[in-house]
């Protein structure tokens, strides 16, 4: 059962011209925090609060911690918040994907088990998607779920999963019916992360990180209303989480500065262990904001031939920020994430792979060195290493470039004979 739209407006401001929606929600919210924030609640607490009056996340609908208000005006409510130094909703999986992917497609049941409890962060999430033989043909998925009575029965391997090794619970792709063609035969599901049917092995990365995770299921289980949406509607759940997942470049960081209380003391530690796994993302993006300092550092500032290639830098980065403001502003005007997705994730790893060709540049082959006593204590080398990972999470290159193509120019569609046969039919391996 899907809800009312998100976007739907409670009140028509055309009824009185004079009445400015946002302006009367801004005048609560700050009314409801002089009542309610205190620095020494504990951060599960305090995480209540804001989820019980709708605060925590303004565009959702009442029932599910929210108040069904517009996304602009819920953008505004957000940057109050933060603007007045409270604590906000976790960050990560479960806040950016899994819980905009229960509203949009979960049963109520789900709902109400899931969408509070990830709010007030009292559980955590992973996605178990990608497997060896399914990354870019993600629907290509073979790990199974067979319905048993009164559970799912899950079999096979996922791999890259951020998180997996700590979370709760996974958001799941699992093949219901072989006997469909690929798309038609995906369920999409919550599975209880900690029980003997899950293993779970760190995976080493070439940058010396460890960030995700191979998972192993062995008849994994889970109760059968823990399907989200249709047996074979597994696709679209999948899809929107990946338009979701597209736009969490945009994801804001609130500063800790001047923070004090046990709320604030919880919320640092919680934010250190979840950005642990990704504390390496800066070089991934290839830092565009050390080539200027590094340049002159090296006195290489008056060089033409490097000069044209940050001005090349520059100019990428900053068509890519306009491109996310028109994109933000039609998010806050309402309308959903869109194939502009596809074009700001091509454009990060353009600009991360003209940033890391910049310096190599600059720092010639003392940029290879790692470790403490090397180039900016080993970030240069990181950042040579790291690159690479930006053009494949999320959909590689190549895929966004078909998407590009698809749905953005209207060319004709890649030809995939596999599409259309049973999936059972299709060559493997
Ligand atoms: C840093 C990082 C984080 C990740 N995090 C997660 C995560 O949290 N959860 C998760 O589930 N997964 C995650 N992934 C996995 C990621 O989604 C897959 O690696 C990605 O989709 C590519 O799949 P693959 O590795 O199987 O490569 P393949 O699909 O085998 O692709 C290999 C090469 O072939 C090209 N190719 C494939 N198909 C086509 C085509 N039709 N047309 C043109 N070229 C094609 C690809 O572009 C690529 O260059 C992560 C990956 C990375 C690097």
């Amino acid at each position: 059962m899907t809800e009312a739209p998100m976007t739907e407006a409670p009140t028509d401001p055309a009824a009185d011209p004079a009445a400015d929606p946002a302006a009367d929600q801004l005048a609560e919210l700050r009314r409801w925090l002089a009542e309610h924030w205190d620095p020494d609640l504990s951060l599960r607490r305090w995480r209540e609060l804001l989820a019980d009056s709708g605060w925590a996340c303004p565009s959702w609908p009442q029932r599910w911690c929210g108040r069904g208000l517009p996304a602009g005006i819920a953008r505004e409510l957000s940057a109050e918040l933060r603007r007045a130094g409270v604590p906000g909703p976790p960050e990560g999986v479960g806040m950016m994907l899994v819980a905009p992917v229960l509203l949009e497609h979960g049963s109520d049941e789900l709902k109400d088990r899931f969408v509070r409890s990830t709010v007030t962060g009292e559980i955590t999430w992973c996605q178990l998607f990608s497997e060896p033989g399914a990354g870019s043909d993600l629907a290509g998925l073979g790990t199974t779920a067979v319905r048993d009575g009164q559970e799912w029965l899950v079999s096979g391997q996922k791999v890259w999963s951020t998180g997996a090794a700590t979370a709760d619970f996974g958001l799941l792709l699992a093949r219901t019916d072989a006997s469909v063609p690929k798309h038609q035969g995906i369920g999409a599901f919550v599975l209880p992360m900690r029980q003997p049917g899950v293993r779970v092995r760190p995976l080493r990365q070439m940058n010396g990180h460890s960030s995700f995770n191979e998972v192993f299921f062995d008849t994994a289980r889970l109760p059968a209303g823990w399907l989200i949406g249709e047996a074979g509607g597994g696709w679209t759940v999948a899809r929107a989480t990946l338009a979701h997942e597209r736009r969490l470049a945009e994801f804001r960081d609130a500063t800790l500065a001047g923070a004090e209380g046990l709320a604030w003391r919880e919320a640092a530690a919680e934010r250190a262990a979840a950005a642990e796994p990704h504390k390496w993302y800066p070089q991934r993006a290839g830092r565009p904001d050390l080539v200027i300092p590094q340049a002159r550092a090296h006195g290489r500032a008056a060089d033409p031939v490097l000069r044209q290639e940050v001005a090349r830098l520059i100019e990428m980065s900053w068509s890519a920020r306009w491109m996310a403001d028109r994109a933000a502003a039609a998010r806050a005007a309402g309308r959903p994430p869109g194939p502009e997705g596809s074009l700001g994730k091509l454009a990060s790893s353009r600009i991360a792979r003209q940033a890391a060709r910049v310096h190599a540049m600059i720092a010639g082959a003392s940029g290879l060195l790692a470790g403490p006593q090397s180039e900016l204590g080993g970030v240069i080398a990181e950042i040579a290493v790291s690159v690479p990972g930006i053009s494949i999470a999320g959909g590689t290159d190549e895929i966004q470039r078909t998407i590009i193509a698809e749905r953005i120019l209207g060319l004709p569609r890649e030809p995939d004979p596999s599409k259309t046969m049973p999936f059972r039919d299709i060559p493997k391996g």
